[in-house]
């Protein structure tokens, strides 16, 4: 089976899943992207533009995404965009066990994917991967090697479309990204 079929059969499981559904409304929203892509971008939870709609990162924090994607010199066409919890939870941002359990799918996911890095988009995504807390704004930019795989952490777009100031933040560490590839 090719990976794009696999990701489609992983994302087939997430819409049919009810623990995923617990607490949390709107339509599925599996990930999207390149199925080879060499990067993946880890968000946090859909938001409500992308529960009603089953894409990842399309309101105001997926456009400054994407725009920061760009400026760095990717295209939204090599890489991968998802988020550990596939659902809009209740409470907005998703608690420990929905984090948990949604990584259940996405480590399914990025075992198809097999990406080379993947960029931690704030805490949410890093408590998915590393299991643990962070304080982002000390250890944004930091490079983490674990199993062939490389984490680089940095702020989640929402924090810095809250926070203009800490943008170069954020372009600092994509640049980071792009010199790891
Ligand atoms: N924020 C996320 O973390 N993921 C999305 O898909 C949208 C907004």
């Amino acid at each position: 089976m090719d990976k794009q079929k696999k990701l489609d059969a992983i994302a087939d499981e997430i819409k049919k899943c009810r623990t995923c559904k617990k607490e949390s409304s709107g339509v599925a929203v599996p990930g999207e992207g390149n199925p080879d892509a060499d990067i993946v971008f880890l968000g946090e939870a859909p938001g409500k533009n992308e529960a009603a709609t089953g894409r990842p990162f399309i309101g105001r924090s997926g456009q400054l995404l994407r725009r920061m994607i760009q400026k760095v010199g990717l295209t939204e066409s090599e890489v991968y965009i998802t988020s550990p919890v596939k659902y809009l939870p209740d409470r907005g941002t998703p608690s420990k066990k929905q984090i948990v359990h949604g990584r259940l799918h996405l480590s399914k996911q990025l075992a198809v994917i097999d990406p080379k890095i993947i960029v931690l988009l704030g805490k949410t995504a890093v408590t998915a991967m590393l299991d643990r807390d962070s304080a982002i704004l000390k250890e944004h930019g930091s490079i983490l090697n674990d199993n062939g795989r490389t984490y680089i952490i940095t702020l989640h777009p929402a924090a810095v479309l809250r926070f203009p100031k800490y943008t170069h933040l954020m372009e600092k560490d994509f640049l980071r990204v792009i010199e790891c590839r």
